[in-house]
């Protein structure tokens, strides 16, 4: 398993700034999260591209910029960001890309349904496809305005967007929020292709606690040797960052 810093902790700084910060503290791997770009604009990738290649950080996945649709009007928005993410992903040389379902838990299913189609299947999927991008669900909290928190409601967007290639990025904060690491594991523990590494409320952990240290034996046993990218809430000092990579730097020797 690899340990990775989602760079959107850093979203405030220029993006040199952010690649900077993500170096100090000794990571070598990033997740790249959108929200790095203050506003998505097109020709900013090739900024991103070099900025990344001076810091000689490797972007091992890309969270994409998400809109959780409340309209069908929003449809041609959503396709936007998942577009220019996936853009971004491709400049940055990364094989895979977090998604959100983009769709409301407010929208009535028929109309979710037809939203992730014109969404994924129409746009996203294909476009990915031709880039040669993974695409990797990820698994949203109950506060979240998006639609997917457990098994049911990712079964419902997999059986729309998925023909065998979606695999899952498995948010353990999300899913300790909602109580649902296990039920998820059973389902989707051999899908897993990156992992949002925070305790509730995307507080860093700073001790070996028992459902962490669970989560990794239950992770390990199904093979995963992907990310574990700590995703973590903005206001956490980089004292109880560094502190977080120690723990993981030695706990991950064990797996
Ligand atoms: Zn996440």
């Amino acid at each position: 398993m690899k340990l990775s810093l989602s760079n959107g902790i850093f979203s405030k700084l220029s993006i040199k700034e952010n690649f900077a910060a993500v170096k100090q503290l000794g990571f070598e791997y990033i997740e790249f999260n959108m929200k790095s770009i203050k506003k998505e604009r097109d020709t900013d990738v090739y900024r991103e591209q070099k900025a990344l290649a001076t810091s000689g950080l490797k972007c091992l996945t890309l969270h994409s910029a998400t809109l959780h649709i409340k309209d069908p009007i929003e449809v041609h928005q959503a396709v936007y960001y998942g577009k220019i993410s996936l853009e971004c992903a491709h400049a940055l040389g990364v094989p895979l890309m977090t998604i959100h379902s983009n769709v409301s838990k407010k929208l009535p299913q028929k109309i979710r349904e037809k939203c992730l189609r014109e969404v994924f299947n129409k746009e996203i999927k294909p476009f990915a496809k031709k880039l040669g991008i993974k695409l990797a669900l990820e698994n949203l909290s109950y506060t979240s305005t998006g639609f997917g928190k457990n098994v049911d409601g990712i079964e419902e967007v997999l059986d729309v967007i998925d023909d065998g290639g979606i695999g899952i990025t498995f948010d353990l904060c999300h899913a300790l929020e909602t109580k649902e690491t296990d039920n998820l594991l059973d389902k989707y523990g051999s899908r897993v292709c990156n992992v949002h590494m925070a305790g509730k409320a995307h507080k860093p952990f700073t001790e070996p606690k028992p459902e962490l240290t669970h989560f990794l034996t239950r992770l390990h046993d199904f093979g995963y040797e992907g990310p574990i990218t700590f995703e973590i809430a903005h206001g956490t000092s980089l004292e109880e960052i560094a502190k977080s990579k120690a723990i993981f730097d030695r706990l991950l020797s064990l797996f």
